[in-house]
């Protein structure tokens, strides 16, 4: 067993840039994390920034499984690499943030199913997203147009007399199905690149509290992690959950109103104190104040935090939630006016383009993470294989 003077000797020299020792990695970017974590592991400083920490001093050699585990965990809050007295410039040039970024996303691509389509997470670009959206929207105006429905008063507001209601879940359900089972198959490849063992009760809660209340981003001192610089903020917390929140509110709404739909029999428009409204009004709001607010976060990044290459996907899915959430609000304030088609045609082809892009962007890094933080709170319950301490 290694003391922890040889592992800081060995984190010397990787440093110094001595190949890493005893590892079957994939790529240099998975080298990169077991370089730096060697460094973390004799340093320790940030043990109790997040659950990278803990999870990685369990570990004295990081394979490919580890890394990707570790990267899956990290929230990307910053706070490990303004702490860190190895950070660049200086010559171990620590950058925890990055490095694990760059993983992750080898991770998504690895783990897509179908395998080919994982390329799509290093195009998925704003520019990408927007046009999707816009191309969407304009095949549907061209089909309402068709039908003499694009401009003018639809009867009773009622979207169905635009788009029928088959038509328009024979063109939605689909997509959105693909999209749930590509994302589900491929955190299952993730999970069993390194199952933790069987998962129980408190393990889950654990896991499930952890999710819902995005705990690591509050910096490990409840005073948040780190943005623009050294300086602690709860606001990347506070719109993450605004955001996280606000869709879930939509997506009740939406679930609510096929429940009215199908086994109610009560068909749209609903009336605005009626729950899908309540519902979908309040999620609107929410996700839209929440994205807006981590579009601001994001372009005030410290440079060094997290992977430039990546801002792209995430801005495209930022600026996709953002445009889905204006265009629901903007339905519900046009309706009984001329443009109520035009804006649904707008509404739908952002929604579908937010679907398609769902399993190959930034999405897959809300079910990744939460499939590692089970990971985690299974593995911590379990006797380390270390046997340095009691855990
Ligand atoms: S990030 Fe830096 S300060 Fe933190 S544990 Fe690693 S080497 Fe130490
Ligand atoms: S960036 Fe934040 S979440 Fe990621 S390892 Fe560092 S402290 Fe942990």
């Amino acid at each position: 067993m290694q003391s922890l003077e040889a592992l800081t000797r060995e984190a010397t020299e990787l440093a110094q840039g001595r190949p890493a020792p005893h590892l079957p990695l994939a790529g240099a970017e998975e080298a990169e994390v077991a370089r730096v974590l060697q460094i973390c592991n004799a340093c320790r400083y940030c043990e109790g920034f997040c659950a990278v920490f803990p999870a990685m001093t369990r570990r004295l050699q990081f394979d490919k499984a580890d890394v990707h585990f570790l990267a899956n965990l990290c929230h990307q809050c910053g706070a490990c690499l303004h702490a860190c007295q190895y950070a660049p410039p200086h010559e171990f040039g620590v950058n925890v943030p990055r490095a694990m970024a760059q993983v992750r996303v080898r991770t998504y691509v690895e783990h897509a199913w179908p395998a080919p389509l994982g390329r799509l997470y290093q195009r998925n670009g704003l520019a990408l997203a927007l046009a999707l959206a816009a191309g969407l929207a304009l095949f549907l105006m061209l089909a309402a147009a068709r039908t003499g429905s694009l401009w003018g008063p639809a009867p009773e507001g009622s979207f169905y007399a635009i788009f029928p209601h088959g038509t328009m879940v024979s063109l939605f359900a689909p997509v959105f199905l693909f999209a749930v089972l590509a994302l589900a198959l491929g955190v299952r490849r993730f999970w069993r690149e390194s199952p933790p063992g069987p998962a129980s009760a408190p393990a889950v809660t654990e896991a499930t509290h952890n999710v819902l209340s995005l705990r690591y981003l509050d910096g490990g001192h409840g005073q948040g992690c780190n943005n623009a610089d050294d300086a602690f903020t709860l606001a990347r917390r506070r719109f993450h959950h605004l955001t996280f929140y606000g869709f879930m509110l939509c997506f009740a709404a939406t679930s609510v109103a096929t429940l009215y739909h199908y086994l109610l029999g009560w068909s749209a428009p609903y009336a605005p104190t009626s729950l899908p409204k309540l519902l979908g009004t309040t999620g609107g709001v929410s996700l839209m104040v929440g994205t807006a607010g981590l579009w601001w976060l994001n372009r005030r990044r410290h440079p060094l935090q997290g992977d430039p290459a990546q801002r792209p996907m995430d801005l495209a899915f930022i600026a996709l939630l953002f445009l889905v959430a204006a265009s629901g609000l903007a339905l519900m304030l046009l309706k009984g006016t001329p443009a109520l088609a035009v804006t649904l045609c707008i509404h739908l082809g952002a929604v579908m383009a937010f679907f398609a892009t769902m399993p190959y962007g930034k999405f897959a890094h809300g079910v990744y993470r939460g499939a590692a933080l089970l990971k985690w709170s299974i593995e911590k319950r379990a006797p380390s294989k270390l046997k340095l301490a009691d855990d």
